[in-house]
């Protein structure tokens, strides 16, 4: 179905049951997802550690590589790692973590990715606090002439998506609006619309 819709990137959530308190997919899952997507897979890594897996997501074809702001003591070296497996290298910001935490990064990042619910499980409660994040964010980007593209993650839906565009958001990741929708390729077109 994905591949058959509009949306650009299949965004993979992965989780660890340590750094969030749950465990979704692993491995042998996003493999056989990237055997069958023909679109990018864009991996959000909510695990602790994440630097120890690098290579592993890039040889089976992840294209964009997100990690925590706050699970990276060397966040510069763990996106510099990224970058040299040859993938788009993120950076995610809890809902507590403010935007000017990426002053000294946000030249090195090609995605920053503002979760606008906790991670950790779909359906969560959407954090109105985002825009204005993603608003502040947008101008630190725009002032210096970067090129970072900002991702907006959770509780995610049509009219929300008007807002965070609006407020500057290059890329949304819907997962519920879309999966629980009659017609999730008439969401998705909707969405791809606004
Ligand atoms: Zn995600």
């Amino acid at each position: 179905m994905l591949n058959a819709s509009e949306a650009d990137w299949i965004h993979v959530d992965v989780m660890d049951g340590v750094f969030v308190p749950n465990i979704s997919i692993g491995f042998p899952v996003i493999r056989a997802l990237a055997k069958m997507a023909v679109k990018p897979l864009d991996a959000h890594l909510m695990i602790v550690n994440p630097e120890k897996f690098i290579t592993q997501f890039r040889d089976m074809g992840v294209q964009s590589l997100s990690v925590h702001y706050e699970t990276c003591i060397h966040l510069h070296r763990t996106l510099m790692q990224i970058k040299e497996a040859g993938m788009k290298a993120g950076v995610v910001l809890n809902p507590h973590s403010p935007v000017e935490l990426l002053t000294d990064i946000l030249v090195e990042t090609d995605i920053a990715l503002i979760m606008s619910v906790n991670p950790g499980f779909g359906g969560q409660k959407f954090i109105p606090q985002s825009y204005e994040k993603v608003q502040r964010l947008r101008k630190m980007i725009d002032e210096r002439n970067l090129h970072t593209l900002i991702e907006v993650d959770g509780g995610m839906n049509i009219e929300r998506s008007k807002q965070m565009m609006e407020a500057g958001a290059d890329i949304i990741v819907v997962g519920d609006s879309i999966f629980s929708a009659q017609n999730p390729l008439e969401m998705i077109r909707m969405m791809k619309k606004i």
